[in-house]
């Protein structure tokens, strides 16, 4: 299977593996499955490159009174980082909430949404 091709479980599921990827065209725009071209210049051509190990965090939000579907993570972070060519937003939990800052350092990860059954990014801090 072509990794352009791939859904976004399946990135999921490579970040989950350690074997994260994002996709960039050859003007070195990021981006994330699915695409069939790059969401900043249009171009099709584009190539799975591996996500670096850590990301930084660029920006975050505490999150006290959650939606009902994460009400038992509160409160949590949503964050978003930048692993370099691309920007992943997801949460960080609240084991992690009163340590994180700006310019942390973060790993990605995938987990379950228990409430809901849905997968997201979740980061940790290194
Ligand atoms: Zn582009």
């Amino acid at each position: 299977m072509q990794m352009t091709d791939a859904g976004y479980d399946d990135w999921l599921d490579a970040i989950d593996a350690g074997d994260g990827f994002y996709l960039a065209c050859e003007a070195g725009h990021g981006s994330l499955p699915p695409r069939r071209v790059c969401p900043h210049c249009g171009s099709p051509e584009l190539s799975e490159e591996p996500l670096p190990e850590t990301g930084e965090v660029e920006t975050y939000t505490v999150v006290h009174v959650p939606p009902p579907n994460f009400a038992h993570e509160a409160p949590y972070a949503t964050v978003i980082a930048d692993f370099g060519g691309v920007r992943l937003t997801g949460v960080l939990g609240s084991d992690a909430v009163d340590d994180v800052e700006v310019g942390s350092a973060v790993e990605a990860g995938a987990a379950a949404n228990e409430a809901d059954d849905s997968r997201m990014v979740r980061f940790s801090l290194r």
